[in-house]
């Protein structure tokens, strides 16, 4: 029987054994979430509630089987207990105060230090309480007196571990009070930390209490007398507060989890969204297990395979790519070293059959190693770009008309083949033909540019199949081939191509419903016979072409004699070039016109050139000037000069003829020659009706229009027209009718054999009639003899001119003449 009487109220006895409900519960909740989370904080908090059902549980039983029932009187086990499970608790809180406050890193280690000391300081008080328990507690009542009766704590060596347990217990409560409120300062989160301070503030107030009934009664102790109970109460609500902040810190990062999980699913979703409407491929690899984690759709547009094959089977891939470009990724791909961004291009075969340009982007993702463990990869289709770029390339060695190689190819391969045939051993003939084709600007002029890009089409065709593979074709520009031959046996060979050429371009080519025979004239160069680098040959080809370019419908192989000729013929063009600065290098002569009657009706002026004492006959040079367009400044000149001398004539009374002036194909075309003409007449203070023009039928049959208008706006105030050396043009007909035209000159090839002739005399005499049907009078151009004049004059020739009635003379010696008038 015990020897004490405890008189308790209800609540008091309740207090303990209620304390030690709440924490269970709370304990087992909270072993539960850290089981569902595994997050250390949850299993600090069970432990805090842990010692804390040890703390008050044990109060509980000493208050049961003591106190109330009086069954049995606790001695120290319980006493021991009830210490361990305060004193662990004052280990763990530091650990949950560095969870719960938002302590930096640098804090949380310091409060984890602080735990493991409060864990070792116990583990020592608990050593001592067994090995010397009164160092531990003291009593003088070894009974459960002390619990109701004035409690006797033994000062200095006995119970000095509950004071030093006591002290450490109040100094860890404080500190926790002082971050809290720090904390609270600093981030206001009193949702949370609002009841940390609560539950610390009465930890507080229970140590405090604790530590003070030891050595006296407290006031206003609503538990006067009693020990147990407000510790207890203390405790518990320290414990539950935590808690219930634990569960708020818990129920706010449910509510973030919430939040962010559904941030997740909408950038899920749009990433769904971006990846499948995305025409790039995307992809992302786990490089490890070898793996495809993920592909959009694009992939079945530009591969042509469904994506679950590729899931399946990834390797697909690999064998989609193209034979020569599957060493280069594969190289790539097994590169450790892969940079971020790295890009390469290849090619694959679809499963289609086509083939497609792939450009890829690869995004290594690396592990702390640095080793790579998955891989994004962003492949695009860049076909169309690859087209359009081979596309540029080829136009940028290819003639766009012919698709033949360009002049660009011809120099690299010209070079190329130079070369290679230089350093081989055997004698190696490589030939070079230029080719031209005749009559090529009549053919655009009269039918049409897309006749003539037609023609060309269809004559580069025929040319590239007559020749051999090692053969190759150019197209220069315009109406301009060149052709290298390789593997020449000898020199003659280059003329059996020249042949072939000619012979395939026998055969009419049918264009637009239209004939149309075209001949070719090519030059020929031979390496090593006629240059050894490529500029001499090139050199040399156009010179042999030039000549060829003389008769037409032939080939020349280039000739020393020629380049003499050549050089000659440069050196006529800066001759020329020189005298054009001088213009009285440049004179006239005149050359008399005269009708049936024999009268002079009409003076040619026509040009002399004097160079270095000597003169120089227009067929000489006019050609070269029209070719360089020196005709131009020349023309002018010319122009002047005559209009000067015809304002003479006027001017002395002479008796007025016309003065007829040949004007030169290019002259004719030039853009403003009528102004000039205007301004030089005037100037002259002539009147038109004193000039004729001679103008050749390639003038007309040219740009018929702008002629048409240039000769109508001179006719319109007098100026008569003349077509020279008519007969060895093309003009036709219907065309001449639209011209109004003066006369018609025949040209002296023509006139040279008549009368033995008969189809001279039958051309002549067509011609005639032509003329006068049309209202053209005819002029006899190189008649040489009195039976020529005779002959013509019967043939109903009207004017005439040639030797037999005057040789060109200087102006001098016709104004002698035409002082007479008759010859
Ligand atoms: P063209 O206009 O047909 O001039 C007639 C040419 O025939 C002249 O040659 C003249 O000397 C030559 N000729 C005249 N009668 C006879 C003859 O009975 N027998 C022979 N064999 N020839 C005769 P030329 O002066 O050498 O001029 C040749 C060509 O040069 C001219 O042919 C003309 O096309 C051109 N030419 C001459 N002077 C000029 C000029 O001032 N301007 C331009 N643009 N061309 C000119
Ligand atoms: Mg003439
Ligand atoms: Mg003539």
């Amino acid at each position: 029987m015990p020897e004490f009487e405890l008189t308790l109220t209800l609540g008091q006895f309740l207090l303990p054994p209620v304390c030690t409900g709440i924490l269970i519960i709370g304990t087992i909740f909270f072993l539960y979430i850290y089981l569902r989370t595994r997050e250390t904080l949850y299993i600090a908090v069970f432990f805090l509630g842990f010692f804390g059902i040890i703390f008050v549980g044990s109060e509980t039983l000493i208050l049961i089987f003591g106190g109330w029932f009086h069954l049995y009187e606790p001695g120290m086990e319980f006493h021991r207990i009830e210490q361990l499970g305060g004193t662990f608790f004052l280990a763990v809180l530091p650990y949950i105060m560095a969870y719960l406050l938002h302590l930096g890193d640098k804090w949380k280690r310091v409060n984890l230090i602080l735990s493991v000391i409060g864990i070792f300081v116990t583990m020592v008080i608990l050593l001592c309480a067994f090995i010397r328990p009164d160092s531990f507690i003291s009593m003088k009542h070894h009974n459960a007196r002390w619990l109701v009766s004035e409690a006797y704590y033994g000062r200095g060596a006995e119970g000095c571990l509950i004071t030093v347990r006591d002290i450490l217990l109040g100094i860890f409560i404080v500190y926790g009070i002082i971050l809290t409120i720090f904390d609270l300062a600093r981030h206001r989160d009193f949702r949370s930390m609002g009841p940390v301070l609560i539950g610390i503030f009465f930890a507080f107030y229970a140590a405090i209490v604790d530590i003070i009934y030891q050595y006296g009664d407290i006031m206003l102790d609503p538990f006067q007398g009693i020990h147990f109970s407000r510790f207890t109460a203390g405790i518990t609500v320290a414990i539950v507060c935590i808690m219930v902040s634990v569960i708020m810190q818990f129920i706010d990062r449910t509510k973030e989890v919430t939040i962010a999980f559904r941030a997740l699913n909408s950038t899920n979703e749009r990433f769904r969204q971006i990846s499948e409407t995305i025409s790039e491929v995307f992809w992302l690899i786990d490089t490890r297990q070898n793996k495809l984690l993920h592909i959009n759709p694009a992939v079945e547009k530009i591969w042509k395979i469904p994506r679950t094959a590729l899931y399946i089977y990834p390797e697909t891939w690999l064998s989609s790519i193209h034979r020569e470009d599957y060493e280069k990724v594969k190289t790539l791909l097994e590169n450790p070293d892969i940079k971020n961004g790295e890009e390469i291009e290849y090619r694959i075969a679809c499963k289609d059959g086509s083939t497609r340009w792939i450009r890829e982007n690869y995004f290594p993702l690396r592990d702390e190693n640095g080793a790579i463990y998955r891989l994004v990869k962003l492949s695009a289709d860049i076909t169309g770009r690859k087209k359009a770029e081979e596309n540029l390339a080829f136009l940028a060695y290819h003639d766009s008309l012919t698709s033949l190689p360009n002049r660009k190819s011809f120099y690299i391969d010209l070079e190329r083949t130079l070369a290679l045939a230089k350093r081989s051993q055997k004698e190696n003939i490589r030939g070079l033909l230029f080719l031209d084709l005749d009559h090529f600007k009549l053919v655009n002029d009269t039918m049409g540019h897309t006749t003539g890009d037609e023609l060309l089409i269809r004559v580069a065709g025929r040319i590239t199949n007559c020749l051999r593979e090692s053969d190759s074709i150019y197209r220069l520009g315009s109406d301009e081939f060149t052709i290298i031959l390789t593997f020449l046996t000898n020199y003659t060979d280059a003329a059996l191509v020249a042949q072939k050429i000619r012979h395939v371009l026998e055969e009419p080519l049918l264009i637009a419903g239209q004939q149309i025979i075209v001949t070719v004239s090519i030059g020929i160069s031979l390496f090593p016979k006629d240059g050894l680098d490529m500029e001499t040959l090139i050199k040399n080809a156009d010179i042999a072409l030039l000549e060829a370019k003389k008769t037409k419908d032939t080939y020349h192989f280039f000739t020393e004699a020629m380049q003499k000729k050549a050089v000659h013929r440069m050196q006529t063009i800066t001759n020329l070039r020189n005298a054009l600065k001088k213009p009285e290098s440049f004179l006239l002569h005149y050359q008399p016109l005269v009708d049936k009657n024999g009268s002079i009706i009409c003076v040619e002026a026509l040009v002399r050139w004097m160079l270095d004492g000597t003169i120089v006959y227009p067929l000489d040079f006019i050609p070269l000037a029209e070719e360089t367009g020196l005709i131009l400044p020349l023309g002018e000149l010319i122009l002047e000069a005559a209009c000067k001398q015809q304002k003479n004539w006027i001017q002395d009374g002479i008796q007025k003829v016309s003065l007829a002036i040949n004007i030169s194909p290019k002259q004719f075309r030039q853009k403003g020659i009528i102004d000039i003409i205007n301004r030089i007449i005037d100037t002259a203070g002539i009147s038109y009706k004193d000039i004729d023009l001679e103008i050749t039928e390639s003038c007309i049959m040219e740009d018929r229009e702008n002629a048409i208008q240039k000769i109508i706006a001179l006719v319109q105030k007098g100026t008569r027209f003349s077509i020279d050396d008519f007969g060895t043009g093309y003009s036709s007909l219907s065309t001449l009718q639209k011209f109004p035209l003066a006369y018609l000159k025949i040209d002296k090839s023509f006139i040279e054999e008549i009368p033995a002739n008969t189809y001279h005399v039958n051309l002549v005499r067509t011609i005639i009639t032509l003329a006068h049907n049309l209202g053209l009078k005819t002029i006899a151009e190189g008649v040489e003899t009195e039976n020529q004049s005779d002959f013509l004059r019967d043939l109903g020739c009207d004017i005439f001119q040639g030797y037999y009635f005057g040789r060109p003379v200087p102006a001098d010696e016709m104004t002698s003449l035409l002082k007479h008038k008759r010859l």
